[in-house]
């Protein structure tokens, strides 16, 4: 297989792409190449900044060794009045590298090459995009990105939702806000626009409304994330209970989520149950937690800081901390580090 890198300029929000596209196969090697191609999804690209996905606009060249064929395809309807020219060129490219080859076909598009290659597989294969881009950059480049995609599509809600995303990031809370509600608006089945949204909630002030956004953003997903979340924004809501509840949930459902047993532990003590609230942060410990600045951080435990049984996990937690840093490359805490790639999250002062 050869490959190569390609550079776009995105069609709806302009942002500049690049994206390693595959150049060249063996179709009869790399059958799931060949799959992927005949169903329209190989050299798919999804831009970063705005998700509009289409495929890159180069040729791919199969070489079909069994048949004696070799097959030029360009992914594009092409215009009718360049369609020979294009068809010529790649045509004489191809005939001049044929090699042993004996036929050299051009196709335009996958029904074209589905009719040159009737055998080639096309069903089966669950869809899946050959390239994702899960860096969508800076939240001031997105946002200049996504206000020009929104003049050529200004109904689009998934536009919309990374817009509210990227205002959010700059913790733009009003016109995030703004943006948000009118994402929903045009799509209600937007999570991702629900999720931010109580976010901005709970960021800005209204931990009631942003616990009710996400435990709609729990029925939708069954995410142990935004059920902790809920739990936070609860706690700070001053529902106990249901704080109580939604930690202990989402603690159980991934125990590697730190920060649950941490909050967990915050709500006991406010219920006045420390025996409880050291369990849980000793269930922290257990499952991972090795950075003592996220108890530390949080003031809500001043009131037991000079207590043995505090200081004595804090010291283990130290000592734990410790015997991790001879050995790099362990991350601290895993719940962390997977967290920040869901999308939208709360500000990190929030919830540390
Ligand atoms: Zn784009």
């Amino acid at each position: 297989m050869a490959d190569r890198q390609h550079y776009l300029q995105c069609p709806i929000c302009d942002e500049m792409v690049s994206a390693t596209v595959v150049a060249a196969f063996d179709g009869e090697a790399e059958a799931r190449l060949l799959a992927s191609l005949v169903q329209g999804r190989l050299n798919r690209i999804v831009c970063p900044v705005c998700g509009h996905t289409g495929l890159a606009p180069e040729p791919v060249i199969v070489r079909m060794p069994s048949l004696g064929t070799i097959i030029g395809f360009m992914p594009v309807e092409v215009p009718r009045n360049r369609k020979a020219h294009l068809a010529a060129r790649l045509q004489r490219q191809l005939e001049q590298s044929v090699g042993p080859l004996r036929t050299v076909k051009v196709c335009f598009g996958s029904a074209q090459l589905r009719r040159e290659l009737p055998q080639a597989p096309w069903k089966g294969n669950p869809p899946e995009f050959q390239h994702r881009f899960d860096s969508p950059g800076a939240p001031r480049y997105r946002r200049i990105a996504l206000n020009r995609a929104l003049r050529k599509r200004p109904d689009d809600p998934v536009l919309l939702t990374r817009l509210g995303i990227a205002l959010y990031d700059l913790a733009l809370f009003r016109e995030a806000r703004k943006t948000l509600e009118e994402a929903l608006a045009r799509g209600p089945d937007q999570v991702d626009a629900l999720y931010c949204l109580a976010s901005v909630n709970l960021d800005d002030g209204n931990p009631a409304e942003a616990q009710r956004l996400y435990d709609r953003v729990v029925s939708a997903t069954h995410d142990p994330v935004p059920r902790f979340l809920a739990g936070v924004a609860a706690y700070r809501a001053g529902q106990l209970h249901a704080a109580l509840e939604r930690l202990r949930q989402a603690a159980g459902e991934q125990p590697d989520l730190l920060e649950a047993h941490v909050w967990l532990a915050i709500v006991q003590l406010a219920l006045d149950d420390k025996e409880s609230a050291f369990a849980s942060l000793r269930h922290a410990v257990e499952n991972g937690l090795r950075d003592p600045h996220l108890i530390l951080s949080h003031p809500e435990f001043q009131p037991v800081r000079s207590e043995n049984a505090f200081k004595t996990l804090v010291a283990l937690i130290e000592r734990l901390h410790d015997r991790n840093a001879a050995k790099p490359g362990r991350p601290d805490h895993p719940a962390h580090h997977r967290r920040t790639r869901r999308g939208p999250r709360p500000a990190r002062s929030r919830t540390h």
